[in-house]
């Protein structure tokens, strides 16, 4: 699954995102909650907020737990018994979008290792019509199907005891789509009716019985009963179209290879499909692949863009994993309201409009690499987690960071322009941020409820579970990381495999422990502090690290931790740079570096390829300052402000030093580097300065990207192209220098070019011209910071009027950011708003929560409004609402959140969770306002209006 950007907010984010991730707790929630949808999941389970049928398949809870007492029939807390597997599944399911429920059937071959007098699988919300199991060669015996709970298991209890061997459990039934885009769902738009899927993480189970967890794989024989004018995907090509009477058709497809549950996708409607050229054979495939594109009705002319760019991205995954991609076809679907950004369903792969809907001319920048991005990760899926999957979920990371990781490093082959190993960086520091908290999970977190499922699709699992990946390969090299990777891919094909098996591949592949290291990096939570000092006696060098954990200022948790640290570092020696590797296991060691001097210059994480920060002695820190700078790469430029930020953080080095010794980097000409004083001086004006103190934070941040905007301006002289680079950049300084900066003559420019945007007449088509794509939502929003409530009718409008996810994105992104008072509490109502799709319904919270005047009235408005809002996107969504909230920064409002969710957020999955790290960002950012504060202000105060 790809956790995602919807238009609105990521325009935004996406530029001030990382840049924020160490200062502003809004930024942990980019980074790592389903919440702000930057990244958000669908993020698995959830039971349905709608009203369940009074007939549906259920006994009362009580009989439940009185069913439950008897000891050997006590239902299954965690896993499934292992010594009932379904070896087989004929699923045949009749779907008719414009109803309120649809129906199935469904035979599933089990094997029983011994006899049985009660049985459970997972069917949520189900009606039961006929349910019977029939041993091999035997009677059927008739099942009585009994809810076990809320989480979707159920009872069978058999008539009489079922004997050990294969068996056929045969049920019946109907269910109710769901409208809160998980399970089976309904989604109506521009008129028409559409369902489509979304089973991962526990969702399967509202759509057919099963036994919905990852280590049962089996192959599926799919059957679809839909509208004759209706298309019907699923994971295989159709093999049989039959019709089946009173205007409807019967579609078979081929049998899968074995999947898991959560991988099955269906979708049907009156669906554009787009059938593109067959992916030619390779050095690897010897078959041409299958290929199409499905989109809502009107839509299909929209995919040329991602059917041209799918095939690179495919071939690239093919020649690194040396095998075949798995599947006898590929779909790829744009579906238009969907919880993630993406779904690597087997064959059949599943995403948000905004990523697969591009224009090839106007596409803004952040939408491209969005597309490369997501469709790398979800391709690379193909092999991480369908071909070979986790048994549980607490493995969820051999999908998630290896997607992450792969993904990432074939956007670097196929478009190097992206520079994805900056963006890379930059999500790996904002996990480092989450990894922080005391309440940070593992990458590799014990599942001990659902709760922990549905937190396991967080930021610690993409990021930096793609970051320490990221590290060992460089630590073990390249080539003997991918021959251990392609063994355990073919050791465990159609399969499962544990973190063991792939530890085990790496170790052998390398010829040296690789599991050892790993593991101090997988199974605790935490970023590792290296603080590093350089000592000379003549011209013998030695580098003394000591190691322990980072923690924020404020933070309870304990600095004693150890790791085993691939490190390596650079060093200016003899004129020349050199680098050195070592594995740190000690709290405190030394290495005696080699060359013939004493190092100018030392950093300390070459390449930033260490899941680490770092602290340089004072001299040190001085020495790269001075002779390292030009030295350093970019990336290494990033990981040293980082790192500086971090000591801001942990108030071990002064707002103003860091203040000064990121200054200079505003003009640096890589964008990421240049970016990165921005957030400091964004956390001063938004959470630190007084009304009198402001001015003086806005004439700084004019200052400071002065020289910028005089070289880019608003866009490149006439018949100049431009690189992708250029333009954010642009965007990134436009932002700073209206919202921080409150440049008069930036935001008049903004409001006009957003009129010129509009045009005069609001049935018109958008004017494309008035501003550069990029910059379409930051004029917006800026125009409407100050509007009136005509220019929020005219935006509202616009709104309502389209079904483009992009232009519906660009306008609700705006909507959000108004200041004024009334237009901000009509801006949130839209939240409630039946018009808004599902997946927009909190773009104007999180719009409303960054404007620090309308905080206090966003939080008043949600404890109004809790219950229609929580029941309109489902308890997922609902669980991320503290995250939400998580701009505020002091105890008091931390104690009115843990107050008000406490007893409301229990029982959501992920929720309590969620609560504990949103109430410690709040409550550590007011401990770094206390001990930081006061020199921020000082520093400012010294400054120029
Ligand atoms: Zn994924």
């Amino acid at each position: 699954m790809r956790r995602a950007a919807p238009v609105s907010i990521a325009a935004r984010s996406a530029v001030l995102g990382r840049h924020l991730a160490l200062l502003s707790s809004i930024a942990i929630t980019l980074l790592s909650s389903c919440a702000i949808a930057l990244v958000a999941t669908s993020c698995g389970p959830a039971s349905t907020p709608t009203v369940v049928p009074t007939h549906v398949l259920a006994d009362t809870p009580q009989d439940a737990t009185r069913i439950a007492g008897a000891l050997d029939d006590a239902a299954p807390t965690g896993r499934l018994p292992a010594d009932l597997r379904p070896t087989h599944y004929a699923l045949s399911l009749r779907i008719v979008p414009e109803e309120d429920r649809f129906s199935g059937e469904v035979d599933i071959d089990v094997t029983l290792a011994s006899p049985r007098h009660v049985l459970w699988l997972h069917a949520q919300d189900m009606h039961a019509q006929t349910a019977t199991i029939t041993p091999e060669g035997g009677e059927s015996i008739a099942l009585d199907v009994e809810r076990a709970g809320d989480d979707g298991l159920a009872t069978l209890r058999p008539a009489s005891d079922v004997p050990a061997g294969r068996a056929t459990i045969h049920i019946a039934y109907d269910a109710p789509f769901d409208r809160t885009l998980k399970g089976l769902y309904r989604v109506d738009s521009a008129g028409f009716s559409y369902a489509f899927t979304q089973f991962e993480a526990i969702s399967a189970r509202f759509a057919f019985p099963c036994f919905d967890e990852p280590a049962f794989k089996t192959p599926f024989d799919i059957t679809l009963t839909v509208k004759r004018e209706h298309a019907a995907i699923s994971n295989t090509i159709a093999v049989q179209e039959t019709d089946a009477g009173d205007g409807m058709k019967r579609i078979r497809y081929a049998t899968t290879l074995a999947l898991p549950t959560y991988l099955l996708a269906f979708a049907v409607g009156p669906l554009d499909v787009v059938e593109a050229p067959a992916i030619a054979p390779n050095g690897v495939r010897t078959r041409a692949l299958p290929f199409r594109g499905v989109a809502a009705h009107g839509r299909g002319a929209e995919l040329a863009y991602a059917l041209e760019k799918t095939p690179q991205l495919l071939a690239e995954l093919e020649t690194y994993f040396g095998t075949e991609y798995p599947y006898d076809k590929l779909d790829i679907i744009a579906v238009p309201d969907f919880a993630s950004g993406a779904m690597e369903n087997a064959g059949a792969i599943t995403f948000r409009e905004w990523l697969l809907l591009l224009n090839a001319q106007s596409a803004p920048e952040e939408q491209r690499r969005a597309f490369a991005g997501v469709m790398a990760h979800e391709l690379a899926h193909q092999w991480f987690g369908n071909l070979v999957t986790m048994p549980w979920w607490d493995d969820i990371w051999l999908n998630e960071a290896f997607a992450t990781w792969m993904g990432n490093r074939v956007v670097m082959r196929t478009n190097p322009e992206y520079q994805v190993s900056i963006a890379q960086l930059g999500s790996i520091e904002g996990a480092m941020s989450q990894d922080s908290l005391v309440s940070a999970r593992r990458i590799r977190q014990p599942i001990a409820s659902n709760h922990d499922i549905r937190n396991a699709f967080d930021g610690i699992t993409y990021s930096k579970g793609g970051g320490v990946l990221a590290m060992f390969e460089r630590f073990v090299g390249p080539e003997k990381f991918q021959a251990g990777i392609r063994a355990y891919l073919a050791a465990h094909r159609f399969g499962n495999a544990t973190a063991d098996d792939l530890l085990a591949a790496l170790t052998t592949a390398a010829g040296s422990d690789v599991s050892t290291p790993f593991r101090t990096f997988l199974e605790q939570p935490g970023v590792p502090l290296v603080e590093a000092s350089v000592s000379c006696v003549g011209n013998a060098a030695t580098l003394t690290v000591k190691q322990s954990r980072y923690l924020p200022v404020g933070s309870t948790g304990d600095r004693a931790q150890r790791w085993q640290i691939p490190l390596c570092v650079r060093f200016g020696s003899g004129g020349a740079a050199r680098e050195q590797c070592t594995l740190v296991t000690e709290p405190e060691q030394q290495i005696a570096l080699e060359g013939s001097a004493c190092p100018t210059w030392l950093m300390p994480n070459a390449d930033a390829a260490g899941y680490y920060r770092f602290a340089l002695a004072p001299a040190d820190l001085e020495k790269l300052r001075r002779a390292g700078m030009t030295q350093l790469l970019p990336r290494e430029k990033l990981a040293l402000a980082d790192s500086l930020v971090a000591a801001f953080a942990s108030n071990t080095l002064p707002a103003s030093d860091v203040l000064a010794a990121l200054a200079p980097l505003a003009n640096d000409p890589a964008r990421s580097v240049a970016t990165t004083p921005m957030a400091l001086v964004n956390f001063t004006y938004d959470q630190v300065a007084d009304a009198a103190l402001r001015p003086r934070v806005e004439g700084y941040a004019r200052r400071l990207y002065a020289a910028q905007y005089r070289r880019l301006g608003w866009g490149p002289r006439a018949s100049v192209s431009e690189d992708g680079e250029t333009k954010l950049l642009r965007e990134s300084v436009i932002i700073f220098l209206a919202t921080t900066g409150r440049d008069r003559a930036v935001r008049a420019e903004a409001t006009r070019r957003a009129l010129a945007y509009l045009g005069a007449n609001d049935d018109a088509p958008l004017n494309d011209a008035a501003v550069s794509s990029e910059l379409v939502d930051v004029v917006l929003s800026i125009a409407m910071e100050d509007g009136d409530a005509a220019l929020f009718d005219r935006l509202e409008r616009r709104l309502r009027g389209s079904t483009d996810a992009m232009i519906r994105g660009r306008m609700l992104g705006a909507l959000g950011g108004a200041r004024n008072p009334e237009l901000g509490d009509r801006a949130l109502r839209l939240a409630l708003d039946p018009a808004l799709r599902v997946n927009e319904v909190l773009s104007t919270v999180g719009g409303q929560m960054s404007i620090p005047e309308r905080r206090d009235a966003v939080w008043t408005w949600i404890q109004a409004h809790y219950e229609p809002l929580s029941a309109r996107i489902a308890t997922t969504r609902a669980a991320d609402l503290p995250w939400y909230m998580s701009r505020f920064c002091d105890a008091t409002h931390a104690a009115s959140l843990e107050a008000y969710f406490t007893p409301r957020i229990a029982a959501l999955p992920g929720g309590p969770r969620n609560l504990a790290g949103a109430l410690e960002a709040i409550r550590l950012c007011g401990a770094r306002l206390d001990a930081q504060g006061p020199n921020l202000r000082t520093f400012f105060a010294a400054q120029r209006p």
